[in-house]
């Protein structure tokens, strides 16, 4: 394997830009992987994609990276491409994670195996392992954030809290919003916590496709019957920034709020003081593991797992390796962001 790499390093590195090079990647000596990507709207789905396509190509790998706009057609076509194209493994970031069922069917047929990137893909047989943060955790994360924020374990003062979930067609929607509630839920009983709006269920509080926008519109109806929020749970970065724009547009005091994956326009909120957290999630991990995950399929090895009871797809407990999610604050982003070289300081600007 040592060797393969090295020869993979020199191929990668030689003749950069000459047209034999063109050709050497065409016909890639391990194979294409194909890489289904939900969508370009949210940055750590760039850098997901684009720490792939490294990763594999200094393994001697092809890739075949598709994004789908969140459109669930054409993710499905895009990824029936591939396997028309007889691509080596499937590595799929799902956009409906139940929607994939009859297009894996045809993977499994043509012997290409299928990793779940990220998110569970749901009702399918033929999802053989899947790489993915503990997206409890996640949540856990986001609902202790609030918890310390407004200093609940010693105030006696009571608070108003509204709560958002994300895509109910994302299994991982229901871990995130799960894990925050097991945190949230003891203070909403004894009073602690009041959510004026009696939104509370995961159906009631979800929004469709991750989508700030629509999380914007419902934020600025809550304010217009009731002003005074005092925390937001929101399960993603993009949300977040539709939930403070409701805010200044209602010019509304700003709320303790939540986020995920330390998106860089949020990281700069969180320097500014206006968003409390965000639940950092480093793409160049998860990325490592799908990669590795792959190349231990496609070379006859166990790829290596740390989970097996946790993601019952609805047809099978698919084995999975979890990574640890960290909560990102005011308090700890230049440590955790910068000097871990997520970011430069440049970029952050604060
Ligand atoms: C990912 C999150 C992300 C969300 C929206 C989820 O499946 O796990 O990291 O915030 O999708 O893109």
């Amino acid at each position: 394997a040592a060797l393969g790499t090295a020869v993979a390093l020199l191929a990668a590195t030689a003749g950069c830009g000459s047209s034999d090079d063109a050709a050497a990647a065409a016909a890639p000596a391990k194979g294409t992987i194909g890489l289904a990507m939900p969508t370009k709207a949210s940055s750590r789905w760039i850098a997901d994609g684009d720490n792939m396509v490294k990763q594999f190509q200094l393994l001697g790998y092809g890739t075949d990276m598709q994004y789908a706009d969140d459109d669930v057609d054409v993710q499905v076509k895009q990824i029936d491409e591939m396997i028309g194209a007889k691509v080596s493994a499937l590595v799929v970031g799902a956009i409906d994670g139940t929607a994939l069922k009859s297009v894996l069917g045809k993977a499994a047929r043509a012997d290409i195996p299928v990793i779940a990137y990220d998110r569970l893909i749901r009702d399918s047989g033929d999802v053989d392992y899947y790489a993915t943060f503990d997206n409890f955790k996640v949540g856990v994360e986001q609902g202790t954030a609030i918890v310390d924020a407004l200093k609940l374990t010693s105030t006696k003062k009571t608070f108003n809290l509204e709560l958002f979930a994300g895509s109910p067609d994302d299994n991982n929607a229901t871990f995130f919003f799960n894990g925050a509630m097991s945190v949230l839920t003891p203070y909403i009983k004894k009073g602690v916590l009041k959510v004026r709006s009696g939104e509370t269920k995961f159906a009631e509080v979800a929004t469709m496709r991750w989508d700030g926008a629509v999380a914007q519109k419902r934020m600025a109806a809550l304010l217009a019957k009731n002003s005074d929020v005092d925390a937001v749970l929101s399960p993603y970065d993009g949300i977040s920034r539709g939930i403070l724009a409701a805010f200044a547009e209602a010019k509304a005091d700003l709320p303790v709020i939540t986020g995920q994956d330390a998106e860089l326009e949020s990281v700069k909120l969180i320097a500014s003081g206006e968003q409390t957290e965000t639940v950092y999630k480093d793409t160049r991990e998860l990325a490592k593991v799908a990669v590795q995950m792959t190349d231990a399929l496609l070379s006859d090895e166990k790829p290596m797992v740390n989970d097996t009871e946790q993601y019952d797809n609805g047809v099978k407990t698919v084995p999975t390796f979890l990574l640890q999610p960290v909560n990102v604050d005011k308090s700890n982003y230049q440590r955790v962001l910068v000097d871990g070289g997520y970011y430069t300081a440049a970029q952050i600007g604060a």
